[in-house]
């Protein structure tokens, strides 16, 4: 069953290690099939080398594995919430990724600094607060509910801020499929470590005037964009 997206997952995940975004077993991708309602996540706690394409395991959006011999991540109650909060998604990626997490860690958002992060995100990147004992209860479902809450609280678009810092735990990242969903957690890497590079250099740094983060981002993206090939 979902034969070519578990392919398509499996890959997306080996390019995790590939890019420096995992140490050990510490990441997870997925990818949905929005007219069957299914998606597809790696197993839980199954090394990357060892790691094949059957070994995916394909769950329903109500939470409850359709078809895999293994156990999907541990996360996998934080993709169910955000694939149901967001429609319009394809893949969710979480990692540990360093300057990603160092900010989580410091409960900071990231401020837009440069046009590489403008490129690929409109405005800052948010941290979301703390989950509290009680919602700790249910800890992966209700990281996603925090998260889908604090876009829909801010008035922030999930398309136009394809990412998130969870507080003193690390990034979650989404796309329109899984491999996007990836690149988006590659450029929130990059995007991280250059702003913690950014403050060492000038504390005093400013973010990047509105009108330059406009430029960037809307000619990559929307109606009028002209970035690239026709
Ligand atoms: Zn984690």
């Amino acid at each position: 069953m979902l034969e070519e997206l578990k392919k398509e997952v499996y890959e997306a995940n080996m390019k995790l290690p590939e890019y420096g975004l995992v140490t050990f077993t510490w990441g997870n991708v997925s990818g949905i099939d929005r007219e069957k309602g299914l998606f597809v996540i790696k197993p839980s706690g199954v090394d990357y080398d060892k790691l094949r394409p059957e070994d995916m395991v394909v769950m329903n959006l109500a939470g409850e594995k359709v078809e895999g011999d293994l156990n999907p991540s541990s996360d996998t109650k934080t993709h169910v919430v955000l694939y149901n909060r967001f429609p319009d998604i394809g893949g969710v990626v979480h990692t540990h990724s360093p300057w990603a997490t160092s900010w989580a860690q410091a409960g900071r958002d990231i401020p837009s600094y440069g046009t590489t992060h403008a490129d690929y995100i409109y405005g800052r990147v948010p941290c979301v607060r703390n989950l509290t004992a009680e919602e700790l209860e249910e800890y992966e479902k209700n990281t996603g509910v925090l998260i889908a809450d604090h876009f829909e609280a801010h008035g922030l678009d999930h398309i136009a801020v394809p990412c998130v810092l969870c507080k003193n735990h690390g990034p979650f990242t989404w796309g329109k499929d899984a491999h996007e969903a990836v690149h988006n957690a590659v450029v929130l890497e990059e995007v991280a470590k250059m702003a913690a590079r950014c403050e060492w250099i000038n504390p005093h740094v400013e973010e990047t005037p509105q009108c330059l983060q406009d430029k960037h981002y809307l000619r990559k993206h929307g109606a009028n964009a002209y970035y690239g090939q026709k």
